[in-house]
């Protein structure tokens, strides 16, 4: 029966079988040595000379190597025990070894952390990248932290609902990705940027209590740690308040900080709530680096950011602009009252949206949402929509808010950065299995690539030739 790496202390002095790689040989004459990693761990597997044939084959056996070790598992002897590994005090004598694959000579080491191997040859050779313990290490918290988050939510009356990733092109602050529809030659479904609509459509369909681990896309310049597509945590409730959601969000982190890096500290809890105002005098930044000393790698400074000014001056487009969405409630009293502030000046109009930063970072944020069919077409036509493209890129929401739709508000957190911070990584692509470049190209399957005329061909569409 196979037996994992870091369970061989359970099983002394019986037969055990091990499958997994040779993480590294140590040929000491008499004795070699084979670290043999799997899932769990590693283990040390010591090849006697009193099996020659054996012994040679052990002699052949090169890093990377997919093998079936069988042996004794026994104690190290004194002296030979390596504290820094699972199963350091143990080892396995082998009886028997068999090669099911062998490797080429990987094109870097696998054994160090890998951040002093450059990042393009990593990407291209991902799938060997991740067998570094640092890797697997961070695939397997963030697997336990969606997990987390999930029983948080659904312990909570929440309901995981999946929302279309083929959609609607709307304008909601990114550039869109679009997908070619074959079927309607010249239109085109696009990725959502966010679930925004849809689950702010699911509040009128009486759902109440959402969330989803959503993957969303946009197609942004490359801007630094970003990457085409990414994780939230996105969530909507009806009948609720600023406060009521920013309490989940709050609950959520200290509980997930508690239970899967006990031995990280939050700066303060409550987490500080300030205002946008507050926080651009003070540090010139809406998502501040509270912590005491950012020397200490297991400090997480949460803060959340409040009353955000509802719009903002574009000068490119030449008009106002939601600072968030423009399905954000700005703090007016009705849609008057909002026309009357707006003309008066924009600026001021304050929204009810709140943003979670943590250690410089902003992880999440969120808004109570227009219900007001009046006032959100008001927002929109502020905004400098046509009523004509009002219908017809909000028709349906405009339209659904006429059946009886509940006040509602939500949030989003940003997985990949908060996985980050807590894995005590310098950048998302760490805790990501299969990211893009920082300039947006898939190095392993390469990709974006050409596609065939024929497929072309199929949706309409025709290459324009460069011609510079
Ligand atoms: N959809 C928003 C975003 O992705 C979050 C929200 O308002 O709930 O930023």
């Amino acid at each position: 029966m196979r037996v994992l790496a870091n369970d061989i202390s359970a099983h002394i002095e019986k037969e055990i079988e091990l499958l997994g790689w040779v993480a590294v040989r140590r040929d000491h004459g008499k004795l070699i040595f084979i670290d043999l990693r799997d899932r769990s761990g590693v283990a040390q597997v010591v090849f006697l000379p009193s099996d020659k044939s054996l012994h040679a084959a052990a002699s052949e056996l090169r890093s990377e190597w997919v093998v079936m070790i069988k042996g004794k598992a026994g104690k190290r002897p004194a002296g030979m025990e390596n504290k820094e590994i699972g199963s350091g005090e143990f080892e396995v004598a082998a009886s028997e070894l068999k090669v099911i694959s062998k490797s080429e000579t990987p094109p870097f080491d696998l054994e160090s952390g890998g951040t002093d191997i450059g990042e393009e040859i990593r990407m291209k050779y991902r799938y060997l990248d991740l067998r570094r313990p640092r890797m697997q290490n961070n695939l397997r918290m963030r697997s336990r932290a969606i997990k987390f988050i999930r029983d948080f939510f659904t312990s909570r009356d929440f309901t995981e609902i999946e929302t279309p990733y083929i959609s609607k092109s709307t304008p909601e602050g990114a550039r869109d990705y679009l997908v070619p529809s074959r079927v309607y030659p010249g239109k085109f479904y696009a990725l959502p940027q966010s679930p925004q609509q849809y689950k702010q459509l699911l509040m009128v369909g009486g759902m109440e209590r959402y969330f989803q681990i959503a993957r969303c896309f946009r197609d942004e310049d490359t801007r630094g740690d970003r990457q085409p597509e990414f994780t939230q945590l996105d969530l909507e409730m009806s009948f609720t308040s600023q406060e009521e959601i920013l309490e989940f969000i709050e609950e959520l982190y200290i509980k997930l900080v508690k239970e899967l890096y006990p031995k990280k500290h939050i700066t303060q809890t409550p987490f500080p709530r300030i205002s946008y105002g507050q926080a651009m005098e003070k540090y010139g930044s809406d998502k501040p680096d509270l912590r005491k000393d950012k020397n200490n790698p297991n400090e997480l400074a949460f803060a959340f950011i409040v009353d955000f000014p509802a719009f903002e001056w574009k000068e490119t487009e030449r008009r106002w602009d939601a600072v968030h969405h423009p399905f954000t409630q700005p703090i007016v009293e009705n849609t008057d009252d909002f026309r009357k502030k707006f003309d008066k000046n924009p600026a001021e109009i304050l929204a009810r949206q709140y943003d979670l930063a943590l250690n410089g970072f902003e992880i999440a944020g969120g808004s109570i949402r227009i219900h007001d069919p009046e006032l959100l077409s008001a927002v929109f036509e502020v905004m400098g929509n046509k009523p004509e493209e009002i219908k017809k890129q909000f028709g349906h929401l405009l339209e659904a808010f006429k059946f009886g739709v509940p006040p509602h508000g939500g949030i989003a957190s940003g997985l990949d950065r908060a996985i980050a911070i807590l894995q005590n990584e310098p950048n998302i692509r760490e805790v990501i299995a299969f990211p893009k470049t920082g300039d947006g190209r898939d190095l392993m399957m390469d990709s974006p690539s050409d596609v065939s005329p024929e497929q072309l061909k199929e949706l309409g569409i025709k290459k324009v030739e460069d011609k510079t």
